[in-house]
């Protein structure tokens, strides 16, 4: 991703849902801020820390250039971690450095129909995706939280079917992977953008596209993890680096 640094200033933040929070930042840094063209647009938050700096991964939901600027959602998943604390106490005024935007999604007009899958991270890209697509576009949509007071009111085209699935005490993924599995697959060609937490995206949903629907990495390229249960963003990154390394090993072999 290009690494251009930006300054932003907090403008106002507001929850959304018990478990999402919108934060607003604009102030003289968005000047210098350059909207990407994809849909999935993310930036990475940079977090002193320890005399250090750590990043942490957030979509950009929106750009908006009359006001001078951009909002992202962040899921409030407890006290642990760095930026989902910081998004629940940061104040109006505060200012926090941010690398990109980068990004690589963006809904196809070709598409037959869409498939779009993930939880509460992918949420903002799943919401802007839907804003992007023709009016006349067709898919389905399903998006796990933890409950009812989780969903969202989504602007999306009449053809793509939205479901809120709600995990309540069931580990993060499994509902999705399931009902994504089980969902009715359309002839033609699909696009598929599919995130979440890792374990479930990767062996489970990435596999069943891939290879048991042959969809061609062309149409499934946005398919991976967004966070890990139990790691940090960097434990996380290391998590991925060992799959790659696993996933070559094993297609190595099998062209030897
Ligand atoms: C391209 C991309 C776009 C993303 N966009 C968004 C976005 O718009 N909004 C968003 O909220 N997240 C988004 N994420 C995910 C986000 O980067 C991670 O969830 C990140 O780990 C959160 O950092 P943290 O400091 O809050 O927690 P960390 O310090 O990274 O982790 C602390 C603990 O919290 C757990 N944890 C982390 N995230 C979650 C979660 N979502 N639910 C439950 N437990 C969690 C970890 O497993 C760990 O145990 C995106 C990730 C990518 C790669």
């Amino acid at each position: 991703m290009a690494r251009p640094r930006t300054t932003l200033t907090v403008q106002r933040t507001e929850w959304l849902t018990p478990h999402l929070i919108r934060v607003h930042l604009g102030g003289p840094g968005f000047a210098t801020f350059r909207p990407s063209e994809f849909t999935d647009s993310y930036v990475k938050f940079i977090f002193p820390r320890d005399g250090s700096e750590v990043v942490r991964t957030y979509t950009v939901r929106s750009v908006d250039q009359t006001a001078g600027e951009i909002a992202a959602d962040f899921v409030f998943h407890g006290a642990e971690g760095i930026a989902g604390p910081w998004a629940a106490s940061v104040q109006p005024g505060e200012t926090i450095d941010l690398y990109g935007p980068g990004g690589a999604y963006t809904p196809r007009s070709d598409a037959d129909w869409h498939l779009l899958a993930g939880d509460e991270a992918a949420l903002p890209a799943i919401a802007t995706a839907l804003e992007a697509m023709d009016t006349d576009a067709t898919g389905l949509a399903f998006v796990e939280v933890a409950g009812p007071d989780d969903e969202l009111p989504l602007k999306k085209p009449d053809g793509v079917e939205l479901t809120w699935l709600h995990r309540g005490v069931r580990p993060p993924g499994e509902l999705l992977a399931q009902t994504v599995r089980q969902a009715p697959w359309a002839p033609g060609q699909v696009q598929v953008f599919i995130h979440g937490e890792a374990q479930t995206v990767m062996h489970e949903l990435r596999r069943y596209v891939r290879r048991e629907r042959g969809v061609p990495a062309e149409w499934a390229a946005s398919i991976s993890g967004y966070w890990r249960l139990g790691r940090t963003e960097e434990g996380f990154r290391q998590w991925k680096a060992e799959l790659d390394t696993t996933e070559a090993a094993v297609a190595a072999s099998a062209n030897s």
